[in-house]
């Protein structure tokens, strides 16, 4: 195994790696990257019946899809009033509806091929951490209106019986978001596009990319692929392999830990509810309650590209923050990943040049976004759907290069700094 130390790691399904490429070979299609986007791209291709290989430099779900918080739910991380401010109810509305049926998707795929993904626990609660009842209902009343998104409220005196905390006041459930494990989850996804016939490389870094009589040319250190068409897919960590991709995307890592369990009656001291639970400010926590009661608490984002030293503590130290009754909790273990942020928050889903496509962006939100661009992409190669063009507003925009990697950081401590601000006006009312 290749994956990082983490919680998925210690309960991932059983299956041996795949070898890498070590021959010249031919396809329709070339997926570079074996994550989420890659392997929804990858198997949606097959199931239209479309010839594809798929080039992993690790593992399949080594980046972020193995390390997630497992949340799967509807939207974009690009907030939905900036989503319709920037291109209009209409278009929006089409944008939105994409995310929803893609979660419908991943429901049905995991039951038509047997993923050993689960438990899929079903809801999401989202707790105001701002003592402003009136905005709840209005985010609440806002969905309802422009996307037909249902959303249930839930005053404080309901939400502080099943999280047990005063950090929360008010917030709103959702009945469609659930979770599942997103490594099992994306090397199932894996097994499946291998069922319906793909090819699929691991330990195989794709170096470069070329144009040969028309046709695309990707090579590694052990052999090459021609195909017609390359999906690049590499999310994060992408790391300069394609100059102009590279730079139209900021890496951002974001935290997780998993704690020892606490028994039965020690975790129901602080969250008596399954779900997933994630708070409104801009740099939320993440966190569910496992059935063998240990907490999964994610949280915090950052332009930094290494593991910070003291992840756990940190960590944790937010954990108590919201839970103190829960003082002298261990952490089992911690890690981060790297998610991929373009400048307008949206995903990036399109095509380059001829046959040069990519699906990337999907920040923190792309357990359903990166089966949208599978979709998509999938449709456009195998039946000319242009329906990605859709995405075409939120095109290749430069990040800026380390300057705007800076102006990123700088943008997410102002954001932290203004939800301090309205947390402490709006609990002296
Ligand atoms: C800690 C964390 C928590 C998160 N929580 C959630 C959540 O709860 N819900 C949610 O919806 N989203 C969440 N996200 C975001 C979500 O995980 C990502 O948006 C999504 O997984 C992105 O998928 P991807 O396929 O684009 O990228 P990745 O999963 O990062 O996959 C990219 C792959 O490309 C490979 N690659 C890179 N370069 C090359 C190369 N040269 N050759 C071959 N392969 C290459 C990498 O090895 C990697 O496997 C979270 C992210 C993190 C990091």
């Amino acid at each position: 195994m290749h994956y990082i130390d983490s919680y998925y790691r210690s309960t991932v399904s059983p299956g041996a790696p795949r070898p890498a490429l070590d021959a010249d070979i031919e396809t329709q299609v070339c997926v570079v990257g074996g994550g989420l986007a890659g392997l929804a791209t990858a198997l949606g291709l097959r199931e239209r019946g479309v010839s594809v290989v798929v080039l992993e430099s690790k593992q399949v779900g080594w980046g972020a899809s193995g390390r997630n918080g497992g949340i799967v739910g509807s939207g974009y991380s690009l907030p939905p009033e900036r989503l319709i401010a920037r291109v209009g109810l209409q278009q929006a509305r089409e944008l939105y509806g994409l995310t929803r049926d893609a979660v419908a998707l991943v429901r049905r795929r995991i039951e038509h091929y047997r993923m050993d993904c689960g438990p899929i626990i079903d809801g999401g609660l989202n707790a105001s951490w701002f003592n402003d009842r009136d905005a709840v209902l209005r985010a609440r009343d806002f969905l309802a209106e422009n996307f037909h998104e249902q959303r249930e409220f839930w005053p404080r005196e309901r939400l502080r019986q099943v999280l047990r905390t005063r950090r929360y006041y008010d917030g709103l459930f959702s009945e469609r978001r659930f979770q599942f494990h997103p490594l099992n989850y994306s090397r199932a996804m894996a097994a499946a596009a291998e069922t319906r016939g793909a090819a699929i490389f691991e330990q195989c870094p794709v170096e470069k990319l070329e144009v040969d009589g028309g046709e695309q040319v990707v090579h590694t250190a052990g052999g090459r692929v021609r195909a017609a068409h390359v999906v690049m897919a590499c999310g994060g960590y992408i790391n300069g392999l394609h100059r102009r991709l590279s730079a139209a995307i900021v890496p951002v890592a974001t935290y997780m830990i998993a704690t020892e369990p606490f028994g039965e009656e020690g975790i129901r001291s602080a969250i008596d509810v399954p779900y997933a639970i994630s708070d409104n400010r801009f740099s939320s926590d993440y966190y569910r309650a496992l059935g063998d009661t240990r907490i999964l608490w994610g949280g915090r984002i950052s332009a930094r590209r290494s593991e910070p030293g003291q992840l756990a503590r940190f960590m944790l130290a937010d954990l108590l923050k919201v839970y103190p009754q829960l003082e002298g909790a261990r952490v089992a273990s911690a890690w981060y990943g790297l998610m991929s942020y373009a400048v307008h928050k949206m995903p990036q889903i399109g095509q380059l040049s001829p046959g040069l496509w990519y699906a990337m962006g999907f920040g923190g939100s792309g357990m359903g976004t990166t089966t949208v661009a599978g979709e998509l992409l999938a449709s456009a190669i195998a039946e000319n759907d242009d329906r990605y063009r859709l995405f075409a507003p939120f095109g290749l925009t430069p990040t800026g290069g380390p300057v705007g990697v800076a102006a990123a950081q700088l943008t997410y401590w102002s954001y932290q700094l203004r939800d301090a601000l309205r947390a402490r006006v709006t609990r002296a009312r």
